[in-house]
């Protein structure tokens, strides 16, 4: 077994087992400077590893987070308790400085529980004349029914290409996109990322042909009938009509029975948009000893969506980046750079907190090496996406024999998140963002089941000691 181990790890796991075993301790020498910044470093990230393994917040955190806070979406009462709470674990985790950044945001409400039915069809499957429920959530940014509710008969589309084919048939009826979440992408944020139009763009496109309102299958993997939320995106040029999730279950018993039968809908909605109000963005730093001008950042996203606790989505992220700081500060180490954490406003149904960040950044001409985010869901560490060119990439790729022993065995070419991308676009910063393992993270994702009790504690810290590590050595030696 050991041998085995040292074999298929060659000599990264050859000096973090005589780290555990005090080897560094009996002064035996590196055997050359290379060598001896593999050691140091290896020692310095085994040390980050046992205070977030050991006596660390990550978890603690987020079950404040969730079970005393709960949903936070942007307005909310819920989400200016967030950033109360935010500041307080920055304080609490050692930051030199904590602060809030202003940031408008848009404020949408759901106003109360969306309900929605169906029926036709015939037969006792379909129920005859008696409505079948369905479980349905209004789509973020979404105007609603009216209280009245909207009743037509629904027509199954199954992507935009049916649509346009078949758009003298939408007027006056409801479009029931089916479109599936890919089982062929490996990766389930391909999916995601194929299927999300339908949610974003699918209620204008809709609407231009006529129709009244429109369900979209969820985007999740799950075997479950959980419908997901999210955001979409009006096209001002059409009717904002209302728009909802279904879950899958019900998206395959609907789709089944359309064909050849008159189904009509019933929906009712209570969703509005009102005015933009003031949020913030909530900062901790530690200053730099050598750049202090000098920035390296780590967030997530403080806000989620409204139905959960957004315990994945995004509440992990947050916590994992708090414990950086937390983890660095706690083992002594001075930072060459400032690191920030931030913790974005707004990015599930606007994202104006990241862009604020990279504006004001901007504004004071302040230099951004890295922007690291995590917001894939708090699972088993993978890998990070970097934005570097294949050179800088080819330098950086010793550095994932430090990171292999805690999980994350790639560094590839990729983007950030959504709250960081920003920063690349205003700032020519590098960004990049965590890649824990896809599997799980769509069954959760914007869904009432986002809840603390689905994210595994030791899944979650792991992210957090991969995330520390790569702000160590990039604080070590640059981009
Ligand atoms: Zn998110």
């Amino acid at each position: 077994m050991h041998l085995k181990l040292l074999k298929s790890n060659g000599l990264l796991f050859f000096l973090v087992t005589m780290t555990l075993s005090g080897f560094a301790q009996m002064g035996v020498a590196p055997g050359g400077s290379a060598v001896a910044a593999t050691s140091e470093d290896s020692l310095l990230i085994r040390r980050l590893a046992d205070t977030i393994l050991t006596d660390g917040r990550t978890y603690g955190n987020l079950r404040l987070l969730t079970k005393t806070v709960g949903a936070r979406l942007s307005g909310s009462a819920g989400y200016y308790k967030a950033e109360k709470w935010g500041q307080q674990v920055l304080q609490e985790s050692s930051a030199d400085k904590v602060w809030l950044q202003e940031c408008m945001v848009p404020h949408w409400v759901r106003g109360g529980k969306d309900s929605a039915s169906w029926v036709g069809g015939g037969g006792a499957a379909g129920g005859g004349s008696a409505a079948v429920g369905l479980d349905v959530l209004a789509l973020g940014n979404s105007q609603g029914t009216g209280v009245k509710g909207i009743r037509a008969p629904v027509v199954l589309i199954n992507n935009f290409d049916e649509l346009e084919q078949r758009r003298d048939e939408v007027k006056g009826k409801i479009v029931f996109y089916n479109y599936p979440f890919n089982p062929l992408f490996v990766e389930t944020f391909r999916a995601y990322g194929d299927a999300v139009r339908y949610r974003g763009a699918g209620a204008s496109r809709a609407a231009k042909y006529g129709a009244v309102a429109v369900i979209v299958r969820s985007m999740s993997s799950s075997i479950d009938n959980t419908p997901h939320t999210g955001a979409l995106m009006y096209n001002d040029s059409f009717p904002k009509i209302p728009a909802v999730a279904v879950g899958l279950r019900d998206a395959d018993r609907l789709a089944a029975r359309i064909p050849g039968h008159q189904i009509d809908v019933y929906l009712r909605t209570n969703a509005q948009m009102l005015p933009d109000t003031l949020a913030h963005n909530v900062i901790g730093e530690l200053k730099g000893t050598e750049f202090p001008d000098q920035y390296i950042t780590v967030g997530g996203h403080l806000d989620s969506w409204d139905p959960a606790e957004g315990a994945m989505d995004d509440g992990a992220g947050c916590v994992q980046s708090i414990e950086v700081l937390r983890a660095l500060k706690a083992i002594g180490y001075q930072p060459r750079h400032t690191i920030r954490v931030v913790l974005f406003a707004n990015e599930e149904n606007g994202g104006r907190g990241g862009r604020k960040y990279a504006e004001a950044a901007k504004a004071n001409n302040e230099h951004h090496l890295l922007g690291l985010e995590s917001d894939n869901g708090g699972f088993t560490p993978r890998g990070f996406t970097l934005s570097l060119s294949e050179d800088k990439l080819a330098a950086i790729q010793p550095w994932v024999k430090l990171l292999k022993p805690y999980g994350v065995y790639e560094l590839e070419h990729g983007g950030g998140g959504s709250d960081v991308n920003p920063m690349g676009r205003e700032l020519g910063a590098v960004v990049g963002e965590l890649r824990p393992d896809s599997q799980r993270y769509f069954e959760y994702h914007h869904a009432r089941n986002d809840v603390l009790e689905n994210v595994n504690k030791r899944e979650l810290e792991m992210g957090a000691v991969n995330m520390a590590a790569l702000i160590y050595l990039v604080d070590k030696y640059g981009l």
